[in-house]
């Protein structure tokens, strides 16, 4: 099971120490299998990743420009560059970027740039509320991650996750039954037409520690995308321990 913690715009070169807790979880045999990964703003992920140097958890990026090569681009830094700092995942797809102007193109370039670097992506999609409201969820999800993988290779080092825009940050989330079904028709859509034998589907919009054992029910979610609780070391571990009893 994966747990990506995505800081968002939070985080200073203080906060390293509030993974100390984690760090001394993931030494414990029953979270053997347990994948972490720590995705901290640009400015302390190299702290981060000396941090966890001699861990298990990982860390990644939050976003990249999609030009491979170094550019006239004021404020951007690319795949090769987060790699440079030992960073090893990469979220990218996330709504609140879409919003900022990233494109389903757009988002395309960045995956194939990222994969070039060995980055694992973590690639989000995800329906607004008026689309969903229209009943256009499916075929939203569909075009997003269409696009969003054409021609791209190194598919297996994609790790998919689901994010209901709406859900995100705002405490509302998806029945059970509603979210099984969805990851169930999505995995099928990836299956069919990209060559993924079992891709990893995470699911992430409000995921907290009381609402976590309902979530980690449904056997075919391979992990979470946590944004503000993962902040929380007590809420992520609560989370963490939550889900794999
Ligand atoms: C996210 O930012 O990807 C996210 C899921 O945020 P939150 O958990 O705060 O809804």
């Amino acid at each position: 099971m994966y747990f990506i913690a995505n800081w968002k715009m939070f985080g200073s070169t203080n906060s390293i120490n509030t993974i100390n807790k984690v760090i001394s979880l993931t030494k414990l045999s029953k979270f053997r299998n347990t994948k972490i990964v720590y995705c901290p703003p640009y400015t302390i992920l190299e702290k981060f990743v000396k941090k966890t140097k001699k861990t298990k958890i990982k860390i990644g990026a939050q976003n990249c420009h999609y030009d491979k090569n170094f550019g006239a681009y004021t404020g951007s830094i690319n795949a090769m560059m987060i790699k440079q700092v030992g960073a090893k995942f990469i979220i990218l797809g996330h709504s609140e970027n879409r919003e900022n102007g990233d494109t389903d193109h757009i988002i395309n370039l960045k995956i194939k740039s990222s994969l070039n670097e060995n980055l694992k992506v973590i690639f989000c999609f995800g329906e607004k509320l008026s689309e969903r409201r229209q009943n256009k969820t499916y075929e939203v999800i569909k075009k997003q991650i269409k696009i969003g993988l054409k021609n791209v290779k190194r598919l297996n080092n994609i790790i998919f996750a689901y994010e209901p825009v709406w859900s995100i940050g705002t405490g509302k989330i998806l029945k059970n039954t509603d979210l099984e079904i969805q990851i169930s028709k999505i995995k099928s859509y990836i299956k069919k037409n990209f060559k993924i034998k079992n891709p990893k589907i995470l699911y992430g919009g409000s995921v907290n520690p009381k609402n976590i054992r309902s979530f980690s029910k449904i056997k075919l979610l391979g992990g979470f995308l946590i944004g503000g609780a993962s902040q929380n070391p007590k809420k992520f571990i609560d989370i963490i321990k939550k889900s794999i009893n």
